[in-house]
């Protein structure tokens, strides 16, 4: 199994449907031909057919009610979209900067 050396977007397309068969010859021949943004899309070796499967970024309306703590574990679990992002790292910036100031 080389599953567990993907990272990133890939690496949670994969966690989340570990094994796809194809969805007209039900055939486990099926390679990953899209990743890195919107749905995942799938070809299958046998009968050469296209197919996608859903998978949402994390909306940044859910993201921004959460605690630093809550976003560090959705991180673990979810891709962000890159305006969820963005507001995570300015709010571990200002995070970190009140810990600075609690040390000082
Ligand atoms: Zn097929």
């Amino acid at each position: 199994m080389i599953v567990n050396n993907y990272g990133g977007r890939l690496g949670r397309i994969i966690k989340k449907y570990p094994k796809v068969a194809c969805e007209k010859c039900g055939k486990y021949q099926v390679q990953i031909v899209s990743y890195l943004e919107g749905d995942p899309q799938y070809r299958c070796r046998k009968c050469k057919h296209n197919f996608s499967l859903p998978f949402e970024d994390l909306p940044v309306e859910d993201f921004v009610m959460k605690s630093i703590e809550e976003r560090l574990e959705l991180i673990k679990e979810h891709t962000l979209s890159p305006k969820a992002k963005e507001e995570l790292w300015k709010e571990l910036d200002e995070y970190l900067l009140e810990s600075d100031d609690k040390d000082n």
